[in-house]
């Protein structure tokens, strides 16, 4: 009889990926975390860290260094190994090095067999994950981008504060690109499933000197003003990606935004984007086709495109297209 081991391995143990070590690990996530990043001595500093936590977890979860290899029967792969945009630099800015690593990692994770699932936060994040799906030839299924699933949490903080409710009692997306071009659908916003512009004809003063499109650049803006004074942002992704990780390993078809494949999804195909979708075992087993009214298709068509004029200069250029 073998009973089996849930496995994250976790590739970039920079700020996000130690980050995303440190809340699996503390939230009891899996049984076993692999930590890899090029800089072996810093993969290693951040697993001795994490061991000295489990006297007080709730769980023994073994923690350790690795290599590629190592991900051959893992669930879960990780890919925060990239380079954060320095200043001035939009995320769209570091595809071209972000790739390269990108490349250097799955190639060799692939050459040992692994059948998992990709979880990529690597920005620019909607291309990466596209690029990884190429190069992998894994199904779609199973290669997902962190997207638009944190900017979307985002938006719910900054809609809570505003009608004075928690943050979870928000429905709200963010959906698109995750960077500048993301868009809300504020006709599908609800609040304990009141319509949000219903609240705001009923209480027109919560709304005094507040336009939706200030909402949706604080939206944008967030991560900024986190990079800014931090120098990156690392808590809020990685505990978005937890949130992923649970819900495939625990089969929850829990519905997240992320960023998918779409293939005629939204009047879209051949691009990765945030759109939410049910994530289970299998990864993205569908995605949710929300009805949009005609101008919020416009903004999320032009997002698309934004990503997908990016992605294919960039698959060209690489003779993948
Ligand atoms: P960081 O510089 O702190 O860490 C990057 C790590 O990757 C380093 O430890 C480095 O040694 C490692 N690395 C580099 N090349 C590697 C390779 N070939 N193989 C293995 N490891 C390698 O950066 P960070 O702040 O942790 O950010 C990492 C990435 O996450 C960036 O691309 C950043 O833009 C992205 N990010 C995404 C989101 C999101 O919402 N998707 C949010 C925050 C950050």
């Amino acid at each position: 009889m073998r009973i089996n081991k849930s496995k994250v391995a976790i590739v970039g143990c920079g700020l996000v990926g130690a980050s995303t070590g440190f809340s699996l690990l503390t939230q009891g996530v899996c049984d076993e975390i692999i930590m890899i990043d090029i800089n072996k001595e810093k993969a290693l500093g951040e697993v001795l860290d994490m061991r000295d936590d489990v006297e007080y977890l709730n769980r023994n979860t073994k923690v350790m260094t690795g290599d590629y290899a190592d991900c051959k029967d893992a669930d879960i792969v990780v890919i925060t190994a990239g380079a954060p945009p320095k200043k001035g630099q939009s995320r769209l800015d570091t595809l071209e090095v972000s790739a390269k690593i990108a490349k250097s990692i799955v190639e060799p994770i692939m050459a040992a067999g692994f059948d998992g699932i990709f979880i990529v936060i690597s920005n620019p994040v909607d291309i990466i994950a596209h690029y990884v799906q190429k190069i992998s030839n894994l199904p779609k299924n199973q290669v997902i981008g962190t997207g638009t699933a944190l900017d979307s949490a985002r938006l719910k903080n900054i809609i809570a504060e505003i009608v004075h409710v928690d943050p979870r009692s928000v429905y709200a997306y963010s959906l698109g690109e995750h960077g500048d071009s993301q868009m809300v659908p504020w006709s599908l916003v609800t609040v304990g499933g009141k319509k949000f512009y219903d609240i705001v004809l009923d209480n027109p003063e919560l709304m005094k000197g507040i336009e939706l499109d200030d909402i949706v650049n604080k939206t944008i803006r967030a991560g900024w003003e986190i990079y800014d004074r931090k120098g990156t942002t690392s808590f809020g992704i990685a505990t978005a990606a937890v949130g992923i990780i649970k819900a495939i390993l625990n089969d929850e078809n829990k519905i997240i935004p992320v960023s998918t494949y779409l293939d005629g999804e939204y009047g879209q195909s051949d691009v990765y984007l945030g759109v939410p979708v049910i994530l289970n075992r299998n990864g993205v087993s569908d995605i949710l086709e929300l009805h949009m009214l005609e101008d919020e298709k416009q903004r999320f068509n032009r997002s698309a495109e934004t990503v997908r004029a990016y992605a294919k200069d960039y698959f060209k250029k690489v003779g993948l297209l």
